[in-house]
This record gives structure tokens, C-alpha cells and sequence, in this order.
């Protein structure tokens, strides 16, 4: 923005529901120009990972929860008028709200605030929470030849109090006559109350009940009943808010439809140690089936620079003379492909090499980069390179460029020796100790409070150990599951005294997502019974 003082306007973003891939693309387009951001408790923090890092942050709280619950960080007032300060000032201002902005979110009233005077706004709708928890416990809320409309209500007042201003409370008289599907917001504590109004109002004590906590979220739970017996389930089951209320016979196609709690690693707490630039497909893929990733990189990535690219350098300038590059890791291909582009170069310089990957992770690094890898080894490990070199025909005389980190074992190099190749080892980066955690990340692996941890190299496997202390390390490891990519890292492990439970049979990521579903989804039937307790 170059005309900040001008162009001051806030958005009023829904974040969605918790799960942060139902935010929209215009919330987190939002998210990413703003350069204040005013969020609530009920805003998934990770969507914070959209904001631009100069941005300022201002959490102003909100824990829902109803009568004697509620913990407010800063008063509506407070917020409204900081929203106008802030826009008036320059700034860009996102405001996140969890679920939708208009839906039981005061977003009307902040915008009231800013119409009045004259401060742009715009509002990006946002999943609201009943929707999209009553689809993660596989409700539709409305369904053909069931239920034909949907009523969307507070359960926050006590129905049993007399009648507040006009409009402001839910007459529950009416609303409980017809079939229609009914969401309560915010009425995990008036259950009991609120239930006995619907009956009285005439709903018959039969109508099934859905109560859904934390939707959409790895420790969504969700219990089940009727009218006559919901109260006393969520009470034994010991639910608390922010929790939504599904009303009607829709709620019966959920024993057919529940597919998030079928999600194999769902509600499991798994540590991801590698490096940032390469914990996505991890954490990803492991999000996808259900569990909470805690990013907790132990390692950077750093390139070498100056003089330690030295010999990488005198080996691009004859680059022609070798038979084979091999790129064992992401990295290799990446930090290799960036320092050719930077000498001036590019892919044709090595029209006359043959590429070898060490794993489809590294051949699909390279596909990025617009080549196709000649050999890609079955197994991913350097000793299985060596064989399929001696099934490609033998690299006897062959002179081999191997670009890679600056300490990594031996082993691959001196079997090729061993095989008659020249091989230039070349360093291109250098893995260092990634030591600047956010402190409650920190302390929550250091109490070992996750099921488990995994670890994809040695250095990631050593790095831990060095940041949270040997010893703490062997003890949360043997409480905890540890999982491990493959042998190596397995036994690097094991020197450190750590015990692995968990190693992928095949040594790729895909591999070690495979071994986590297999050692915990057994888990899943046990959790199945948990989620829907009643
Ligand atoms: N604007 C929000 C609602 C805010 S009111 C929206 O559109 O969703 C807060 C209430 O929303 C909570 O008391 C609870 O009833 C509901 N809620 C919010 N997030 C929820 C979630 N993940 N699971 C279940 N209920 C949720």
C-alpha cells in the first residue's frame, strides 16, 4: 500500500470453524494485505501463518462458554472503537472471527461501528460453525423427504427467563413446532433448560440430539441422544463448549455418513522435526487423516555460501566432463539448481549428463525443475543406488558428480569407489540447528505432551536431543511413540538411547505416513466408541 493513510479499511473475515482449510480464498487473500490483525480466541491460530510478518497481531480474546464462563480479553467497545483507530490511521485491518462474522459473531455491530463513521469495511463470509460441524460428524442439515428447512438459534439465554428487549430472545415455544432442523450456538449450559423448552414446545422427547464440540477439529467430539436424554449424556461425557446443538431426524444419516471420525490418525498429536522447508507434504498428508501436526523443526536448511562454494563452483564450470549426477535429497536439487542459476546457467549445461534420484521425493524435485531422472532406485537408501548402477550397466571408469550436505555418510561414495567411478564429492548446503521455538511449542514437546514424534533423517534425530537435552529426550521418547523414516535414522536414534516404535518399510515420507496409520489406526475402532459416547 502506498497510500496507507488513505486507503485504512478493515475486513471482516470469517476464519471458519477450526479446521484452517475452511477459511475462503478471499478471507486468507485478506489476511495476507492486512497489516493488523485483530483475532479471537475461536480463530484458528494457524491461519495466522497467512499474515505478512511485519503485520501487527492484536488478540483480543472472547472464550465463549455462556454464563459464568465466558472470559473476555477486551470489551465490544474496546474492539469496535480499536477497529476505527486502526483503519483511521492507515492501516489495512483484518479482523478474524471465528465461524462466519454475522453468525453469533458481532460482526453487525462492528460493522455498525465503522458505517457510522464512514470507515470502509468489507465482509468475507466465512463457514459457519453449525454447518460445517454438523457435515464433519456427517449431518446435512437439510436432507430430501427429512428435514426442509434449517433454524439457526442462541441456546446463551436461559429460555425459562422472562422475555429481554424485542427480538433479542428465542421464543422456543415456536421454534420447537414443525420438523425443521435446529443448530444451537452457544448452549452447552443451558442444555438441560433448553431441551425441556423444545419438548414443551412440542417436539416429541424422541427427536434426535446431536451435541458437537471442537467441530471440525482433531479433538472434535460428538454425542448423540434424544431429547429426553441428551442433557445427561453431555454430562457424563463431559463436554464443554464451544460445542453445537444438532436437532432432528437428520442426525439418523450420520451412523451412515460420519467420515471425519473414520479418519485414521484423528485427534492424534504427532511432532514433525523436520526442516520447515520440507515439513509440508508431511504435515499435510498427516492433517489430512485426521491428526494434530505440531511443526517442531529441528533442523534448517542453509546453503553455503562465499568461499565453501568453492568446489561446487569449479565443478559447474565442467560440469560436462561428468557421466552422472546424483541428487540424494530435495535439498541437493534445489540448492544445486539455484547456485547454477546464479553462475548464469541453466538445465542445458547438463544436456549431456545422466541424472540419478535417490527417491521419487528427489525425482519429483527435479521434475520441478523440468528434468526427468534417468535412474531412480527402488529402495531409498545409498546402498540400493549401488545396485542399480551395477543393473544400468556398470559405472566402471565413470566419473559421477554427487552434490550434497556438507557432513552425510560415506557409504554411497566409496561403494561407487568401489565400483571403479570417480566421484566428486561436492557440498552444497550445511543442515544447522534450528533453536528459535515459539515457547509453548516448546514446552509442550518438552513435557511430552503428544502421541507421537517422528523423525525423517539422523541430524533431525541428534538436533532434538541437543535442543531439549539427551536425557529428556529418552524419557519422553519411551512414553511416547517414536517414529522413524528408515534404518539409519532408526539406529542414529538408538546410539542417543531413544527408542524407536514406529519405522517405515519403505524409507520415504509416504512410507512413514503408512507405518503411523498401520501402528495407530488400529486405535481407530477404540476412538470410533469414544467419539460417540453415549
Ligand atoms: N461466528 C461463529 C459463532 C460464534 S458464537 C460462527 O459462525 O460459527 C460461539 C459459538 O459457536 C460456540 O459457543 C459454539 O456454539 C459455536 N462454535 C464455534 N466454533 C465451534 C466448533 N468448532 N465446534 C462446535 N461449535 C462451535
Amino acid at each position: 500500500m502506498t497510500h496507507a493513510a488513505k486507503t485504512g479499511r478493515v475486513y471482516l473475515i470469517g476464519a471458519g470453524p477450526g479446521d484452517p482449510g475452511l477459511i475462503t480464498v478471499k478471507g486468507r487473500e485478506a489476511l495476507g494485505e492486512a497489516s493488523v490483525v485483530v483475532y479471537d480466541y475461536l480463530a484458528n491460530r494457524g491461519l495466522l501463518g497467512y499474515v505478512r510478518p511485519d503485520a501487527e497481531l492484536i488478540y483480543v480474546g472472547k472464550k465463549g462458554g455462556g454464563p459464568g464462563g465466558a472470559v473476555h480479553e477486551m470489551e465490544q467497545d474496546d474492539i469496535n472503537a480499536l477497529l476505527a483507530e486502526k483503519a483511521l490511521a492507515g492501516h489495512v485491518v483484518a479482523r478474524l472471527k471465528g465461524g462466519d462474522p454475522f453468525v453469533f459473531g458481532r460482526g453487525g455491530e462492528e460493522a455498525l461501528h465503522l458505517a457510522e463513521r464512514g470507515i470502509e469495511f468489507e465482509v468475507v463470509p466465512g463457514v459457519t460453525a453449525a454447518i460445517a460441524a454438523a457435515a464433519y460428524a456427517g449431518i446435512p442439515v437439510t436432507h430430501r423427504g427429512i428435514s426442509a428447512s434449517l433454524m439457526i438459534l442462541t441456546g446463551h439465554e436461559d429460555p425459562t427467563k422472562s422475555e429481554g428487549p424485542a427480538g433479542s430472545n428465542v421464543d422456543w415455544s415456536k421454534v420447537a413446532t414443525g420438523a425443521g432442523t435446529l443448530a444451537v450456538y452457544m448452549g452447552v449450559r443451558n442444555l438441560p433448560r433448553l431441551v425441556e423448552s423444545i419438548i414443551a414446545g412440542g417436539r416429541p422427547s424422541t427427536t434426535p440430539v446431536a451435541v458437537i464440540s471442537w467441530g471440525t477439529c482433531p479433538r472434535q467430539r460428538v454425542v448423540t441422544g434424544t431429547l429426553a436424554d441428551i442433557a445427561e449424556h453431555i454430562r457424563t461425557a463431559g463436554i464443554q463448549p464451544p460445542a453445537i446443538t444438532i436437532i432432528g431426524e437428520v442426525i439418523a444419516l450420520r451412523d451412515r455418513l460420519a467420515w471425519f471420525e473414520k479418519l485414521p490418525l484423528l485427534g492424534k498429536r504427532i511432532v514433525v522435526t523436520r526442516a520447515r522447508e520440507q515439513a509440508s507434504t508431511l504435515a499435510r498428508e498427516l492433517s489430512r487423516l485426521g491428526a494434530e501436526v505440531i511443526e517442531f523443526p529441528t533442523i534448517r536448511i542453509e546453503p553455503l555460501s562465499g568461499d565453501r562454494l568453492r568446489e561446487l563452483d569449479r565443478a559447474i564450470g565442467e560440469i560436462a566432463r561428468y557421466r552422472w549426477i546424483i541428487f540424494t535429497s530435495v535439498n541437493a536439487v534445489n540448492t544445486f539448481f539455484d547456485r547454477l542459476n546464479a553462475l548464469g546457467k541453466d538445465a542445458r549445461s547438463l544436456a549431456s549428463c545422466s541424472i540419478c534420484a535417490i527417491g521419487p521425493a528427489t525425482a519429483e524435485a527435479l521434475r520441478e525443475k523440468r528434468l526427468v531422472a534417468d535412474l531412480v532406485p527402488e529402495k531409498f537408501v545409498a546402498e540400493a543406488i549401488v545396485d542399480a548402477f551395477a543393473k544400468a550397466g556398470g559405472i566402471a571408469g565413470a566419473r559421477i558428480l554427487l552434490p550434497r550436505a556438507l557432513v552425510a555418510r560415506d557409504v554411497l561414495p566409496d561403494s561407487l569407489r568401489e565400483l571403479g567411478a570417480e566421484v566428486d564429492i561436492v557440498p552444497v548446503y550445511e543442515t544447522v540447528p534450528k533453536t528459535d521455538h515459539p515457547e509453548d511449542v516448546l514446552e509442550l514437546v518438552t513435557r511430552g505432551e503428544f502421541d507421537v514424534i517422528t523423525f525423517t533423517s539422523s541430524s533431525a534425530v541428534r538436533n532434538f536431543a541437543e535442543i531439549i537435552g539427551v536425557e529428556r529426550a529418552r524419557e519422553i521418547c519411551s512414553r511416547a511413540r517414536c517414529a522413524s523414516i528408515g534404518p539409519i535414522t532408526s539406529q542414529t536414534a538408538r546410539e542417543l538411547g531413544i527408542p524407536i516404535a514406529v519405522e517405515a518399510a519403505e524409507y520415504t515420507i509416504d512410507g512413514l505416513v503408512k507405518a503411523l496409520v498401520e501402528k495407530l489406526g488400529g486405535a481407530h475402532e477404540a476412538r470410533e466408541r469414544k467419539n460417540t459416547e453415549h
